[in-house]
């Protein structure tokens, strides 16, 4: 990867707003600033380009989940109905480059400064103002700073004894070398089989001489049954295309997708397999939403979901010991962030693949030439951490983040994440998060959720000019009350089973908070709303100071 850092001035402005980041929700809250609004901004962005998590996340495999069509802005309706996606399920280089062309379309780079990275930002009380500075020495003073930093952005690499001794090459998948890894002919260990895993190692194992998966959980995962999509099905999309996309902004999860109106309990044996199957061979996340309506709320329809996909499991692989460690019986399908796939439980039945266990013999240590469980050493060439990301919390513990009275974000959320709305916290005026915790976020079709926060941020910061408001801090008693009111509906739900990173479990010594908000993104839009027509509800408004005569 070219690293060359460019060299500039110092950027020292007092301007209106500061945007940290240019993924998706950097590039819209910035065309939103300063192109709708007409304020002075200035973005600041880590990578060489935009793109975010599609700049950084190049590993082979790499795609999203969501479909194309609605993997989008839908902000700019022309491009709506230019932009032509290939794929079912876009992959990294076409997300990559349908972001690039916004950035172009907008003419959003010329006030991104790239390859800089914010280290702190601290607010003033007595002007009102936030100081931020960044790595390449910048100062810059603004009323409103906006995090757009994503949810999934600080990769993880597990501290794993003796990396530094490995003699050969290893890589973070949310870290991955633009130019691409070659693996032919290489003995290649990857390490994970969360989402990021489940992609590359099909891929990986193509290539590779020999491949290891050293697996820790057990994963629920359902075909994608990715391919080339319907040019007439876009089209038709097309023509429609405004009323789909509030079907999503409207819906649970952010998705196009008609819900299940029965329970899996109330349909014979034979009849709930035949919905299963239906689901299991079109593919992709119906499979959660069509089919049956209590699968993540019931413990009994889900372990009928479960119990399909095990079986599934035991079908696709051949070697009955190595189905058995794939089946996972340590928590229910949903507790974890829903996995679709191409071929990769096929990928176990090729002769190159080995699956190491590491829930039975962990690993132990990184030798000069490889891995170390318990139970044996595994010579590799190539180590790939497909270990995710210190998810939603970790992107902002990078920063030091100092509100009011010198209070430390870090210090305020020791115990987890303390937000009102997921998009303010107490004590941080004029902060304002995109998809912070304690928001659907995570747990919807992003782009959905972004563009709502961007433009309900938008519309305050309007709001605040128009009425010659100067500060706005979330409410103690507001905050306090959603809060719980996240935890509450969380409890309800199959996502308090498992160890998974919405619960900060993947991160050692991180507190078991789970962090999004699993109402809804309709419920949530709904709730948004209401209270930016109450005046916003639950805030507190200060007007400018009035300059005190003779003063
Ligand atoms: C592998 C992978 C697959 C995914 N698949 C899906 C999917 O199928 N569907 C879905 O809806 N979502 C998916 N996501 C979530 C994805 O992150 C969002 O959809 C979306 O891209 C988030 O956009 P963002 O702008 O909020 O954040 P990001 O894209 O993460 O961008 C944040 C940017 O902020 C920058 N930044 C952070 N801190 C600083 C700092 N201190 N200073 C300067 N810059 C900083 C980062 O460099 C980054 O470029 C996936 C994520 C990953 C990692």
């Amino acid at each position: 990867m070219d690293t060359t850092v460019e060299t500039r001035d110092p950027i020292t402005d007092d301007i209106d707003a500061v945007i940290i980041g240019a993924g998706f929700a950097g590039l819209y809250m910035n065309q939103r600033l300063r192109d709708q609004m007409g304020l002075r901004v200035q973005v600041f962005e880590t990578g060489e380009g935009v793109g975010g998590t599609w700049y950084w996340n190049r590993y082979p495999g790499a795609r999203c989940d969501s479909e194309s069509y609605i993997y989008c802005y839908s902000f700019d309706k022309d491009l709506m109905q230019e932009w032509e996606w290939s794929g079912k399920y876009p992959e990294q280089p076409e997300i990559l480059r349908y972001l690039n062309h916004v950035a172009d379309r907008h003419d959003l780079r010329r006030n991104i400064a790239f390859q800089t990275r914010v280290t702190s930002a601290h607010w003033d009380e007595a002007d009102h103002r936030w100081t931020v500075q960044t790595d390449r020495g910048d100062t810059v003073r603004c009323q409103f700073l906006i995090t757009a930093i994503g949810c999934l952005s600080t990769g993880q690499v597990p501290k794993i004894p003796g990396l530094d001794s490995f003699q050969g090459d290893w890589y973070h998948t949310g870290a991955w070398p633009h130019e691409g890894v070659d693996f032919t002919g290489k003995r290649v260990g990857v390490i994970g089989t969360g989402s990021s895993g489940v992609q590359s190692i099909p891929r990986i194992a193509e290539q590779a001489g020999h491949l290891t998966v050293f697996q820790r959980t057990a994963q629920y995962t359902v075909p994608a049954r990715h391919g080339t999509v319907d040019k007439a099905f876009l089209d038709d999309i097309k023509t429609r295309y405004e009323d789909v996309y509030e079907y999503c902004r409207r819906s649970a999860g952010g998705q196009p997708y008609t819900l299940s109106e029965r329970s899996a309990l109330t349909v014979s044996d034979e009849e709930r397999a035949a919905v299963f199957e239906a689901a299991w061979q079109e593919g992709g996340f119906k499979f959660l939403t069509a089919t049956f309506n209590d699968i993540a709320l019931d413990r009994r329809a889900n372990d009928t979901a479960s119990e399909f996909i095990r079986a599934k499991i035991r079908e696709t692989v051949k070697d009955p010991e190595v189905a058995e460690k794939l089946v996972p019986v340590d928590h229910p399908f949903t507790s974890k962030r829903p996995l679709i796939d191409t071929h990769y439980f096929e990928t176990y039945n090729r002769d190159n693949v080995t699956l190491v266990d590491i829930r039975h013999a962990p690993i132990e240590e990184i030798t000069p030439t490889g891995i170390r469980t318990t139970d044996g050493e595994y010579e590799l060439d190539v180590i790939v951490f497909a270990t995710g990301f210190d998810a939603m919390t970790g992107p902002f513990f990078r920063m030091d983040i100092q509100g009011k009275d010198g209070l430390k974000l870090k210090d305020k959320w020791e115990h987890g994440p303390l937000t009102y709305l997921g998009v303010s916290t107490v004590g941080f005026p004029n902060l304002f998060m995109i998809t912070g915790p304690g928001s659907p976020s995570v747990l919807s079709n992003m782009p959905v959720s972004i563009e709502q926060h961007v433009e309900w941020i938008g519309d305050v910061v309007e709001h605040m000019r128009a009425e010659g408001v100067e500060t706005m801090e979330a409410d103690q008693q507001a905050e306090t009350e959603w809060v719980a009111h996240v935890n509450e509906i969380a409890a309800a739900t199959m996502f308090m089973l498992a160890d998974s990173w919405y619960l900060g479990a993947n991160i050692p010594g991180k507190p078991r908070v789970f962090m999004p908000y699993v109402g809804g993104v309709g419920a949530y839009r709904q709730k948004c709303d209401e209270v930016r027509d109450a005046g916003y509800e639950g805030f507190n408004l200060s007007p400018a100071a009035t300059p005190v005569a003779g003063a």
